[in-house]
């Protein structure tokens, strides 16, 4: 005999008819790219979603159909995310900071029939459009001059609609990897796995949102579904305040004007706020909660959050884990640590929510499971509901028999389930059978004061197979020798590991997403060669 209980299938139009259902006038902002401001609320949100929804299938776009964004953070953006869904499409939300042989890869393979974009990003369109076979129609966010305009297209529409219904496991979104190797990667979340992923960003060991939160993401709604922060936002029916511009001064007066509680970003953004208000000689805003998380969140970034009295959410997770993996909060031994303490804790990046199970496996033979130790470091594995199975249009599954996904992180799980990443298992540097974190490396060269950025790569070595290099930037107007920066690095890292070169160079490639391309800097160093 079956349980007794209701049926509900998991669908995303659950969230956004709570959102409007039961916080309806909480107040979603957009500071747009002209300085405007516009104010919507969740009811608001959820009628404009029936009409795009109404809107889209009046264009002929059916269950199933991609619908591709070109945008930044905006209301309209959002509303996008629920129509699509809302009418069984996939949203396509598309990384305008990829590289125009990538835009033309991801737009043809995820065969895109609608282009909704922002007007900033017209020269892209206009450079893209002929090569874009799939994409039928183009509709500005703004006021459109070469396009419909979103407002217009949706507005033709009087929202009487039923959400397309269908199964829990539909998909309703498509996101790509930005792909260090070879073509970037669809990695396409369903209905179910996204509802799952933002009740699980709403544990109090997560986001820890309630009803009272006021969230400005910084991170695009176009890389890895914004963290699922605008779905989570609904189902606690959060205030949200957008930004459609990354720039500090804006983002400031915002977090001020708003009564911004949380903010979630990519740690360059922290960066480049600490600078602005450096430079204005102002203080950080009262945020309560920031999560850091798409690369390692340095220390120095940690503890001035902290002494500003906010709380530090050190996230990790990739495009295939829909992002969100572990994320750091106070543990049970939080209110006996020192703030030192405190500070190294929270630099290692969170333990699991509930939904995943990580675990590491052995760099040499990738199969021999190691002890949750705090020493340990191996090849990072990781299962769950929303962890990828197989790529978009994939022939193969990605995951083992054993159905682990491997991250091609290296990492270290300690007794109480944190996780400290070191490296990448292509950056990992294998000196005479030892490995060597290039990542752990590269931290401790940046905190030299004459230090810009450091990258550092295994360089092929007769005697031991691969040795350090490293590859430093200059801060601008600093004269610093090899030789010092291996001394300060003495006291840091075990002996060994010490690099056995340190080379200047102008600046080191990044990826499409501001990570260091170590893939384009083995390219540059091709023939580099160490003497025995
Ligand atoms: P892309 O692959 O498009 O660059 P992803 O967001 O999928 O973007 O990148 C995921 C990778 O970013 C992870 O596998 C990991 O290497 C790195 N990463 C994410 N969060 C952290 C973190 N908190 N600390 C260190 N590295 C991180």
């Amino acid at each position: 005999m079956l349980g007794q209980m209701q049926e509900w299938t998991m669908r995303i139009t659950h969230v956004i008819d709570h959102a409007a259902r039961e916080a309806g006038d909480r107040e979603i902002v957009t500071r747009w790219a002209d300085g405007s401001e516009t104010r919507t609320d969740w009811k608001g949100i959820r009628t404009d979603a029936l009409k795009m929804a109404q809107a889209l299938q009046a264009l002929g776009i059916r269950k199933g159909d991609r619908v591709a964004s070109l945008a930044m953070n905006h209301s309209r953006h959002l509303v996008s995310w629920y129509g699509v869904a809302g009418m069984g499409g996939v949203l396509h939300t598309v990384n305008p900071r990829l590289f125009e042989d990538q835009l033309e890869y991801i737009v043809n393979h995820a065969e895109d029939k609608v282009m909704l974009y922002d007007a900033a990003f017209q020269p892209i369109i206009d450079k893209m459009r002929e090569k874009w076979t799939t994409v039928e129609h183009y509709i500005c966010y703004d006021s459109g001059e070469q396009s419909q305009s979103f407002e217009d297209w949706i507005g033709a529409q009087d929202g009487d609609f039923e959400w397309v219904t269908g199964a829990e496991t539909d998909p309703c979104m498509i996101c790509y990897t930005s792909g260090t190797t070879g073509n970037p990667k669809g990695v396409q979340y369903e209905h179910r796995s996204t509802l799952m992923h933002a009740l699980a960003g709403l544990q109090p060991a997560a986001f820890n949102f309630s009803a009272s939160s006021v969230m400005l993401p910084v991170v695009p709604m176009f890389h890895a579904a914004s963290w699922g922060l605008p779905y989570a936002g609904a189902m606690a029916g959060i205030k949200f305040v957008f930004s459609a511009v990354n720039d500090p001064a804006v983002l400031h007066q915002l977090l001020i004007d708003e009564g911004v509680t949380d903010s979630a970003g990519v740690p360059t953004v922290w960066l480049a706020h600490f600078q602005y208000c450096d430079k204005e000689g102002i203080d950080l805003p009262p945020l309560k909660a920031a999560t850091i998380g798409g690369s390692a969140c340095p220390r120095f970034m940690i503890e001035r959050l902290m002494k500003n009295g906010t709380r530090v959410q050190h996230a990790w997770g990739m495009t295939e884990t829909s992002p969100i993996g572990t994320v750091g909060g106070p543990t049970w031994d939080w209110d006996q640590l020192s703030f030192e303490e405190k500070v190294d804790k929270t630099a290692m990046q969170g333990r699991p929510v509930f939904g995943v199970e990580l675990r590491t496996v052995s760099l040499d033979d990738m199969v021999t499971e190691l002890p949750r130790d705090g020493e340990s470091s191996g090849a990072l594995q990781i299962r769950g509901p929303w962890i990828i199975k197989r790529y978009f249009k994939a022939e193969q599954d990605a995951v083992g028999n054993d159905g682990w996904f491997d991250t091609g992180d290296v990492g270290i799980i300690h007794p109480d389930g944190t996780l400290q990443l070191t490296d990448r298992t292509k950056d990992v540097i294998k000196s005479g059978g030892e490995w060597i974190s290039s990542v752990e490396l590269e931290n401790a060269a940046c905190g030299h004061p004459a230090v810009a950025e450091a990258a550092c790569v295994g360089m092929p070595h007769p005697k031991w197979d691969e040795r350090p290099v490293l590859f430093v930037v200059k801060k601008e107007g600093q004269e610093v020798e090899a030789e010092t920066i291996v001394n300060f690095l003495s006291d840091k890292v075990a002996k060994w590991w010490l690099p056995d070169a340190v080379e200047f160079v102008d600046d080191i490639p990044h990826t499409a997403t501001g990570k260091i391309s170590k893939k384009d800097l083995r390219d540059r160093f091709a023939d580099y060669k160490l003497e025995a």
